[in-house]
Formats: structure tokens, sequence, C-alpha cells
């Protein structure tokens, strides 16, 4: 028996699972909650959040106040109150299993927009100190569900390391401006010159877990541009506000 599946009939025995939508035994989240969970309708800007676009690029305005930004758009599979739960679960009481709930969100948000097939994925990575105790990365967890699901009979490769995260603490302003909020991320990333070749050229997707003010993304962005990517676009299952 695989260690994973000797842990899934411990956890099954010691915690009985119920589907937290409908309560139904032997699921996190069952098939029927999970078709349920209704996807973010519309995309906005991911620097200003008020510019609608369609497949979440960044509007015109912003292009031109911000003509650095790293990452061509920005794809939010669902709202956060919709699944504060699910993530909540997820990312603090450690449960990979909702790997699959939430990255099924992922895949039929890339579906429903019907965007071009990356060459590699990139999940973010989060620091070393962090890895250890929490004992998975959550963004790697999606990634790899989107590499499996995105396209039928193809997986497209994860790229774990190509970016280390260099510090530990990511204290995320809750005000300021755009440019500030970027500021406070810098140098938090940096990019793993061995995977430069790797990357050049390359339509890159990115994908986090939950997206706050933006600067997270744009500074892993950067780092990966200096490798030279053709484009760079993000997924995350969702955006939470600031409020
Ligand atoms: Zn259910
Ligand atoms: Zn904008």
């Amino acid at each position: 028996m695989t260690q994973h599946g000797f842990r899934k009939i411990i956890l099954d025995t010691l915690f009985p699972l119920f589907c937290l939508g409908c309560g139904k035994e032997g699921f996190w989240v069952c098939e029927r909650c999970s078709s349920k969970i209704r996807l973010k309708k519309i995309q906005i800007c991911p620097i200003c959040e008020r510019e609608e676009e369609p497949l979440g690029s960044i509007c015109r305005k912003c292009r031109e106040k911000y003509p650095d930004t790293a990452f061509n758009s920005l794809i939010v599979a669902s709202e956060y109150d919709r699944i504060a739960k699910i993530v909540h679960l997820f990312k603090y009481k450690f449960i990979p299993e909702l790997a699959s709930p939430l990255g099924s969100m992922l895949v039929k948000s890339f579906i429903e927009k019907n965007l071009p097939l990356p060459d590699l994925i990139v999940p973010v990575p989060i620091h070393r100190k962090r890895l250890r105790w929490r004992g998975f990365n959550q963004s790697e967890l999606l990634g790899k569900f989107l590499s499996e699901n995105i396209a039928p009979g193809i997986t497209v490769p994860v790229l774990n390391e190509c970016v280390i995260r260099k510090r530990y603490a990511s204290a995320q302003m809750k005000i300021g401006s755009y440019q500030e909020r970027i500021n406070n991320m810098k140098d938090s990333f940096m990019l793993n010159r061995k995977y430069q070749d790797v990357i050049r050229m390359k339509r890159i997707l990115l994908v986090d877990d939950v997206v706050t003010t933006g600067a997270t993304i744009a500074e892993c962005a950067k780092e990966i541009r200096k490798a030279e990517p053709k484009e760079i676009h993000v997924m995350a299952i969702a955006r939470q506000g600031m409020g």
C-alpha cells in the first residue's frame, strides 16, 4: 500500500470525512458540491481592479502607468467568499486533498476562457522554512493538478524550483498604493539561473492560491521575466479583498 493510501485509511478512520458543502460522508467536497461552485464571471484588470477585462489582462491605463509589469494577465477562478471555507482548510489546516476540488476550478476557468496552452507551469514558491513547517506548497499542488488536467492527453511540465523565495515573512501591507505594495515585496524572489534556457521564449502559467495585493505575483513574475519568456499569465483560485 502506498504511503498516501495508508495515510488516507488512518485519516478516514480517525476523522470520518463529511463534504463541506452538503455533509455527505466520504469526501472533503463531493462531486456535486464541487460542480456547484460558481466560477467568477467577470475578470478585471489585476492592477486597478476596476476595468473589466475578459481575459484578466492589464488595462491600457495601468499598462501606461506601470510599464514594467512583468506579467500579462491574471485569471481569478472564483469569488473569495464562495470558497473561503475550503481555502482556509487548504492553506491553514494543511489538507492537501483539497487541491483537487480547487484545482478543478482552475481547470474549468482555463477551459471556459479558451486560453492558449502554456509551455510551462510555475507555482509561486514559498520560503523553505515555511515549506518545512507546512509540509507542502499549496500552489505547487494546484500547479500539479493543472498540469495533469489542463488538456486531455497532455501533461504540461511544472517547474517547482525556477524561482526561489528569499524572504520568509511576506507581511502584505493592507494600505498604500500599488507601487508601495510592490516596493514592500521587493527582492522577495530570485530566479534560479539554471532554468534560464528552459524558460526562454516559453509561455508561462504562474499559479498562485489566493492573490491579495497582487504584489507577490508581480515580483515573482519580474524574476521569471529575467529569463525572457514569451508571456507570463497568472491563475489563482480567488482574490482576497484588502478591506
Ligand atoms: Zn457535497
Ligand atoms: Zn487597470
